[in-house]
């Protein structure tokens, strides 16, 4: 369906990245699920192809695009039917590196953002504790000024792509006298730094392929260069960027409960049940229809916040509105496709039974659908 909101550049995105969905990660995505884990030489192969490249400004080798193009990104990989993938690629893209891109010093883009452009360095963001997940600013992980750096100790809980992220953008009280937000920091850490190690991968209903770890920092030192934007402006940071973040999650959302749809109606009108396929039975499309209707509907919702955002418009209240929606859309159309699959969407492995685990996340992660409620409670 056509939008006003998409030119041909971005839906020239949207065809090279469906093509390679389609070629390279759909055929495979069963074994990686099972092997718990998206190989390296996909992200390679992709940011060679240049697919992280859309948000990194064009002096640092990348596109230097907007939400908008993001936002496409995301609602294309959002129909690979394993989620794991798409939050491996986008944790990297746009839930990480733009901490860099939007506050970080010349000196580290000069050294990071091409190697992130290129897929040779992957990146993950560290703000979640056991102690502090809604609540940002009850997070508890220091960091203290020693010598020409920072000693950081602490523990993060459900980090994407922690097990093997190059570097991870971690969020650290600065000032422990300032109240919650105002005292936080965001300092990057590379793999390998003594002390910073990722303790397990963690089980999980869904997202089998993506890496979620548990990250503990051991009187981690790293340089004052390593310091994100200004010391104790990480808490603004974190917000800005959840912008991003959430835009990115709707897009994701909006591309899983599409792509259900389609496989959902091929699978009825191939069914057959009491003499004729299932479509043939008005409350079976009728509900498709309904369901489709209220996707088309968040689709272009989701292009209106993210081009807002573009520019420059105050779109918190939508993007937080777009995050409880979709967050909420997506389970609410998996539940029915796996429904109308019968005992077939319930057998372990096929795509739908798949997706139906993994969009349970969208209503939690990211901003839960209450807080984003709160944040548009607040609002109107
Ligand atoms: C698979 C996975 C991957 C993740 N990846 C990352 C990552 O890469 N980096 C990272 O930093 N974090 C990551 N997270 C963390 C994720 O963002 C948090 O789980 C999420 O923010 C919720 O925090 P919490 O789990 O501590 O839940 P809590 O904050 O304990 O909240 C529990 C529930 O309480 C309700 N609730 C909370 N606050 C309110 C309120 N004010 N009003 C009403 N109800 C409320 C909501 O229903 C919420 O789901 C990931 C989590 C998972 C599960």
């Amino acid at each position: 369906m056509k939008s006003i909101y998409i030119n041909e550049d971005l839906e020239a995105i949207r065809a090279s990245v469906r093509e390679f969905v389609e070629n390279e990660i759909v055929p495979n995505v069963e074994d990686w699920e099972e092997a718990r884990a998206v190989p390296r030489e996909l992200l390679d192969e992709m940011g060679k192809l240049g697919f992280f490249s859309l948000r990194i400004p064009e002096e640092y080798g990348g596109l230097g695009l907007g939400h908008m193009a993001s936002l496409v990104f995301a609602e294309e990989l959002g129909r690979i039917t394993a989620g794991g993938v798409g939050v491996t690629i986008l944790v990297h893209t746009d839930l990480a590196t733009p901490y860099l891109t939007k506050f970080g010093s010349e000196e580290l883009k000069d050294r990071w953002l091409p190697k992130f452009a290129t897929g040779e360095m992957i990146t993950a963001i560290g703000v979640t504790e056991p102690d502090a997940g809604s609540d940002v600013a009850a997070l508890r992980t220091s960091a203290v000024r020693d010598g020409e750096g920072w000693r950081i100790n602490g523990t993060k809980m459900f980090i994407t792509n922690g097990g093997f992220a190059d570097v991870v953008f971690i969020a650290a009280r600065t000032n422990p006298d300032a109240k919650g937000s105002r005292g936080l920091s965001l300092l990057a850490v590379e793999k390998g730094t003594k002390g910073f190690s990722a303790s397990r991968a963690l089980d999980k209903m869904g997202w089998h392929s993506s890496n979620t770890a548990e990250l503990l920092l051991d009187d981690v030192w790293v340089p004052d260069q390593n310091l994100i934007g200004e010391e104790n402006r990480g808490f603004y940071y974190i917000m800005q960027n959840f912008q991003n973040e959430r835009l990115v999650i709707g897009g994701s959302a909006v591309g899983e409960a599409q792509k259900a749809i389609e496989l959902t109606v091929d699978y009825v009108r191939n069914r057959v049940a009491f003499g004729s396929p299932l479509w043939e039975k008005q409350t079976i499309r009728q509900r498709l229809a309904m369901l489709q209707a209220e996707v088309d509907a968040a689709r272009e919702f989701a292009y209106r916040a993210a081009w807002m955002t573009d520019e420059g418009i105050d779109s918190v209240r939508e993007v937080s509105e777009l995050k409880a929606l979709v967050g909420e859309l997506s389970n609410k159309v998996l539940y029915n496709c796996v429904q109308f699959h019968g005992g077939m969407g319930y057998v372990a492995e096929t795509a739908i039974e798949r997706m139906y685990r993994d969009v349970r996340i969208n209503s939690i992660g990211g901003g839960a659908t209450e807080v984003m409620l709160e944040e548009v409670a607040k609002r109107l």
